[in-house]
């Protein structure tokens, strides 16, 4: 390394912005139940990597920066807390921060989810079993939760995508044939609405997938960024497609009874990083 080299690897170290965990200022709250979310947020100055990762319950998930003055970034990372999330004290961390990394505890409450007894017709019941074409659905589907889009696309709350009955809750269990589906859990809410009725985008969004599945029927996916997706299963019509831009209410399809559905419904799905949540605590608590 010459002379001038060195001093300009010097200003570099000087000149880049640091920062330890010790001065990071995170707001987060400090308990949260089986089936919501958590929210960490802090301010940086704009940083040599722009790249921050918050690690809870098992997965690692970007956070995300919104500049709000010429040199400070507000940062939010968003983690699930999914129904069969493991209860008590839980370690997080928010990465590359320090060595170690900063990082907390959030305790995780117990939330008793309901056990639904179904009822299914043989041909929708056949369905449920595995086949090569549902492997590959099912790889689709899992390429898809992993979207992680930078722009945020959502403002203000999410709506209901139909006002409809609430026929079953996010979390609950299911007892088919007399028997408890083991490691299965109900990841969305079921709204019973009329068939042919219009559903609508719950906020504003991409349009990841919309097709025709064999278990979720006609399912569409939305990307609202930051790792925040919505979905809608076993509509009778589908009127937009992969790559459309979408607000919030507009029309998206029709309530059907397509895949694997006893009466007409919206199954409405909320992932958050690919891990769903309780989409009527989304609902009330998304943040704007
Ligand atoms: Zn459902």
């Amino acid at each position: 390394m010459t002379r001038h080299t060195f001093a300009f690897f010097l200003f570099i170290l000087w000149a880049a912005p640091s920062i330890s965990a010790g001065t990071l200022n995170v707001s987060i709250k400090s308990a949260a139940e089986q089936g919501e979310f958590v929210t960490a947020s802090f301010e940086t100055p704009p940083l040599e990597e722009m790249k921050i990762s918050f690690m809870f319950l098992g997965s690692t998930a970007p956070c995300f920066p919104d500049p709000i003055s010429p040199n400070r970034f507000q940062w939010t990372c968003l983690a699930a807390v999914p129904a069969n999330a493991l209860t008590g004290k839980q370690r997080y961390e928010i990465a590359p921060y320090g060595d170690p990394a900063f990082h907390g505890i959030i305790r995780i409450k117990k939330h008793k989810f309901p056990v639904e007894t179904l009822t299914l017709s043989k041909e929708k019941k056949d369905l449920l079993k595995s086949g090569d074409d549902k492997d590959d659905e099912v790889k689709l589907i899992r390429k898809l939760f992993k979207t992680e889009t930078s722009e945020k696309m959502w403002a203000g709350k999410f709506i209901k995508p139909v006002q409809g009955k609430i026929e079953s809750l996010y979390g609950e269990k299911r007892i088919l044939d007399g028997k408890l589906r083991e490691n299965y859990y109900h990841r969305g809410l079921d709204l019973g609405e009329q068939h042919g009725k219009p559903l609508f985008a719950s906020n504003g969004g991409k349009v990841l997938s919309a097709r025709m599945f064999t278990e979720e029927g006609n399912m569409v996916m939305l990307d609202h960024g930051r790792g925040v997706i919505s979905l809608y299963m076993h509509c009778s019509a589908m009127s937009v497609k992969e790559g459309d831009l979408v607000s919030k209410g507009q029309e998206i399809g029709k309530v059907g009874d397509t895949g694997v559905a006893s009466t007409p419904h919206v199954h409405f799905g909320i992932y958050i990083h690919g891990t769903p949540i309780d989409p009527l605590f989304w609902l009330s608590h998304s943040p704007d």
